[in-house]
């Protein structure tokens, strides 16, 4: 049963309901290929992948619902074919919000909980006005269930009551958990240092800019996947020996210090020049594909 558009109760509406979004995302997916990678990647983060979803998680008790789960796998495959950037390793990072080090994608099942609560505590005062004395006082235990799953991602006391009807705070509380996981989980200080700076003020600002010709806010298709690959750690280039003489690696980070590269202010114009952006691209994009 669905109540304006909104699955009242778990099960058979429930998957159908989330399902559908599923489809119509891989629809979506599908036709983003087409276009250019920073268009694509400003529409799917505003508009199409988490935007379609958030009535049905606020509204709709589906934060545990295993279809998310399925929703988030459509969603990291169809932005490693826009981007061109393998992200399997580093789907947890790109999840997170901007400002966390991530590139706002956000992850279903991390969000869920959030919004649910959100949804609860802004509908409660009204709730509490509406229902007769006699259940007015009753425990929703779909709340409840719903703060056992926020704890398990936040790792976190709740927030104040009086923030409760705010998302940012209670979905800030998870991502920072995971920032935190993620840091603690880094390799070596290159790591390290990367993804301090993917979260430091201003690094993302490209990823919040509207892609508009006019006034020369887009990117191009390897700017944008350098910028990418740099902010998440993933492959950028095949490795190579650089015009320099020195070996540039898989991520291609050589191109950032290398003194044969062009100086100017567009570091990602910088690296993809050094790496030998055409035939390298062109042979990731073809193990990328393959590898979707
Ligand atoms: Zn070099």
């Amino acid at each position: 049963m669905t109540l304006l558009g909104a699955p009242v109760m778990k099960g058979k509406a429930q998957d159908m309901a989330i399902q559908h979004k599923i489809d119509d995302l891989s629809r979506a997916l599908e036709r983003l290929q087409h276009l250019h990678a920073h268009d694509a990647l400003a529409i799917l983060k505003n508009s199409l992948a988490i935007p379609k979803l958030l009535y049905l998680l606020r509204t709709s008790e589906c934060y545990d619902n295993p279809l998310l789960s399925q929703f988030d796998d459509t969603l990291r495959k169809g932005l490693t074919t826009i981007l061109n950037v393998d992200i399997s390793d580093q789907w947890l990072q790109a999840s997170l919000p901007v400002g966390h080090g991530g590139l706002e994608i956000r992850s279903a099942r991390m969000l869920a909980p959030s919004a649910f609560l959100v949804s609860a505590a802004s509908r409660l005062s009204l709730q509490q006005a509406i229902l007769p004395d006699s259940i007015r006082t009753l425990t929703d235990q779909s709340t409840e269930s719903a703060e056992s799953s926020w704890a398990d991602l936040a790792n976190s006391p709740k927030p104040a009551a009086e923030t409760h009807h705010i998302q940012k705070v209670w979905d800030g509380l998870v991502a920072t958990n995971f920032k935190s996981a993620i840091l603690s989980r880094a390799r070596c200080t290159v790591d390290r240092a990367r993804l301090l700076a993917a979260s430091s003020p201003h690094s993302g600002d490209w990823l919040h800019a509207p892609p508009i010709t006019a006034v020369g806010l887009r990117l191009s298709d390897e700017a944008v996947r350098f910028a990418v690959a740099h902010r998440l750690g993933s492959k950028a280039c095949e490795p190579h020996t650089c015009v320099c003489g020195k070996a540039v690696d898989g991520r291609g980070l050589h191109g950032l210090s290398c003194p044969e590269a062009p100086r100017d202010n567009n570091v990602t114009a910088i690296s993809a020049t050094s790496c030998g952006e055409l035939s390298n691209a062109h042979r990731c994009r073809q193990s990328m594909n393959q590898s979707v």
